[in-house]
């Protein structure tokens, strides 16, 4: 029994364990949101089309296009919570936040052409958003579409583009009025990314993987027919899909495994023929990290519970995310510290511990403090929307 959560969504989790342990393919090793390698994306497609037409993804969308008549608020997140758990992957890439744009905005062409594709796994999206100097800030976007004829015509540079390498798609914020206030002069597309003129170039990590992309636009023709919503009213369009943007991050399924593993590690690695699980300054780390745990489990229960009864507020996902991030982030610092020198060893280094996983889990924990809005723009957001604090 999970709390807040009653016996429908207990059989949904014991429903998404059947089916991935079926037919899942297997999650890669390392940790965090990662763009597969490209020898996995049949699969994964297989594995995305799958989980729609198994009713676990998709079911808040239109009956007519797949959704069921009344879903459990919270069948999504417990799907994607499950998925971390049984140690499955989700579905790839950002088909998801793409088909929320679309059906809260987009043209019936648009939605009779989309929604059956992201279903079946033929469509991968990426989301096309950041860029060299437009993150947190977000309306600072320069990348212009002009208009030509029926066409919008693109020039500009996105970063930081997850999946950018495999995507069909693109989710696309271009600035279309450079004279209107900046939230206004906003467009969002849809962006075949195989069109002339977008080149899509992986970014290599400190992590040795290459998740992200930087994608150039030069001289892109985008159909008019392709515009998400109204022209310079990308900002409401995007506003709204991300607003039905679940993370399942914050619910900090992974970190169980986490615990599990440095536990494993404790006992493994010794100071002076010991296990240093056996000294009261590790044991008391791992007691504090444990407790840490689960008071993130819980907050996030608590979230869903408010969300559940409409009594939430604009501080309840931030709050989950900031506690999520920082205690990932630090339960992986402190699994680094425990190997001391060996902790410089990576995957692949005879006698590494857990094959390199320890040191993955660090370098990308940061990653969870930026992605989704960083910690410090949510602890703006916490204290101007929730508590209502004056603006900085
Ligand atoms: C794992 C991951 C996946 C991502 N995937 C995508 C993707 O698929 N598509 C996409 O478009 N983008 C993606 N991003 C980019 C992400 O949206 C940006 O990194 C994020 O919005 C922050 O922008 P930035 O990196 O430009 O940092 P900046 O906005 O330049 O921030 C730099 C620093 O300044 C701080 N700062 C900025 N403004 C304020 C403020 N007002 N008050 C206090 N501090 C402030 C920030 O907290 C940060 O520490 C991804 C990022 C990550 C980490």
């Amino acid at each position: 029994m999970h709390l807040g959560q009653g016996t429908e969504l207990e059989l949904l989790r014991e429903r998404v364990r059947d089916v991935a342990s079926r037919y899942a393919p297997p999650r890669p090793g390392r940790t965090g949101v990662r763009a597969p390698e490209a020898a996995d994306i049949p699969a994964l497609r297989e594995w995305t089309r799958l989980l729609f037409a198994e009713q676990l993804l998709g079911v808040n969308w239109p009956v007519e296009y797949g959704g069921l008549d009344d879903p459990h608020p919270l069948h999504e997140s417990v799907v994607a919570d499950e998925l971390i758990r049984v140690g499955a992957p989700g579905p790839v890439g950002g088909g998801l936040l793409a088909a929320a744009a679309i059906i809260a905005s987009g043209t019936t062409a648009q939605k009779e052409f989309f929604l059956p594709r992201i279903r079946s796994g033929e469509h991968i999206w990426c989301q096309l958003f950041s860029e060299p100097d437009a993150g947190s800030d977000l309306a600072g976007l320069r990348t212009r579409a002009r208009v030509d004829g029926d066409h919008f015509v693109v020039d500009g540079q996105k970063v930081w583009t997850t999946n950018g390498q495999h995507a069909d798609w693109g989710y696309l914020l271009a600035r279309t009025d450079a004279d209107a206030p900046k939230h206004a002069g906003i467009t969002a597309f849809a962006l075949d990314m195989s069109t002339p003129g977008v080149s899509v170039r992986p970014l290599r990590e400190i992590t040795g993987t290459s998740d992200f992309n930087e994608v150039f636009f030069d001289g892109v023709r985008i159909p008019a027919a392709h515009v998400i919503g109204e022209v310079n009213q990308g900002w409401a369009v995007t506003t709204a899909s991300l607003a039905q943007e679940r993370s399942s991050a914050g619910s900090g399924a992974s970190l169980f495994g986490a615990l599990d593993r440095l536990v494993r590690l404790a006992a493994q690695v010794t100071r002076a023929g010991r296990p240093v699980l056996e000294r009261d300054d590790v044991r008391q780390a791992i007691g504090g990290f444990v407790a840490d745990v689960h008071v993130n489990s819980l907050v996030s229960a608590l979230g869903e519970s408010r969300v559940l009864h409409a009594s939430g507020d604009a501080g309840d996902a931030p709050v989950s995310k900031i506690l999520f991030s920082e205690v990932n982030l630090a339960l992986h610092e402190f699994g680094l510290q425990l190997q001391g020198h060996d902790g410089v060893r990576i995957e692949g280094d005879a006698s590494v511990y857990d094959d390199g996983w320890w040191q993955d889990a660090f370098l990308y924990g940061r990653a969870f403090t930026i992605a989704g809005g960083t910690n410090e723009v949510l602890r703006n957001v916490i204290a101007e929307r929730a508590l209502g604090l004056p603006r900085g």
